[in-house]
């Protein structure tokens, strides 16, 4: 038995009529698939202790293929995080992200803290689109895949006029080698500042930066980074 695992449950899948199974990302163990029995019968007081985005402390039963929920504890309902459709839609998206590049079974440790960094910083974030593209850009980072922007990437010139960032290169081109990659976008030196300070910053850091009004629509490019990198199609992502 493993007692008193703190984790945050990922998915919340209906199983039969009155089980679940979920996914939760655990602390210490990684990601990890849950079968939650009873949970959907009356006064059984877990179906809360099962939703998504619910910080939770559960003892869990090995089985074969999965675990079996024996206890659970609720440390924090994080009941912001459902207040707009346009947020839930965030939260899934970074998910089912993460449920995509982790392999289960795998102890996570910084990647753990940093989802449920993102978790407590998106729900009282006004733009919280911001911190889902940083959340992308900082889990690639740490799964070794920064994009590449301090010199050009195929020529190693510094001293651009007219940048581009290339999904294929992984980075920024310059005005000569742009050619290389003729679908590499462009990218404004706003643009470049933001997918920097992304990179560079903690999530609790962005929610304190004051520029907020000069918003760029880096999104899109960063969205394009991750779906290339990591093979994944983010926007139908949500619908599955
Ligand atoms: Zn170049």
């Amino acid at each position: 038995m493993l007692k008193d695992v703190e984790g945050i449950v990922l998915r919340s899948m209906k199983y039969r009529e009155t089980g679940r199974i979920l996914k939760v990302f655990t602390k210490e163990y990684g990601i990890l698939s849950v079968m939650a029995h009873g949970v959907e019968k009356k006064n059984s007081g877990l179906a809360s202790r099962t939703e998504p985005f619910v910080f939770v402390r559960y003892d869990l039963n090995p089985g074969r293929n999965l675990y079996y929920l024996q206890g659970a504890e609720i440390l924090s309902m994080n009941l912001p995080l459902r207040k707009s459709y346009s947020l839930l839609l965030i939260l899934h998206r970074a998910t089912r992200f993460l449920m995509h590049v982790l392999p289960e079974g795998e102890p996570q440790g910084k990647l753990y803290e940093l989802y449920k960094e993102f978790l407590m910083v998106v729900q009282r974030e006004k733009y919280p689109a911001r911190i889902f593209y940083a959340f992308l850009l900082q889990v690639a980072e740490e799964l070794g895949y920064r994009p590449m922007l301090h010199s050009c990437t195929s020529c190693g010139n510094r001293k651009i006029q007219a940048m581009t960032f290339s999904m294929q290169y992984g980075g920024i081109l310059c005005e000569r080698c742009r050619i290389k990659d003729v679908y590499s976008l462009n990218l404004s030196k706003e643009q470049y500042i933001e997918i920097y300070t992304f990179i560079h910053s903690t999530l609790t850091e962005l929610t304190s930066a004051e520029k907020k009004e000069n918003l760029t629509d880096v999104g899109e490019i960063i969205v394009k980074f991750i779906e290339h990198t990591f093979q994944i199609d983010m926007n139908n992502y949500a619908k599955k």
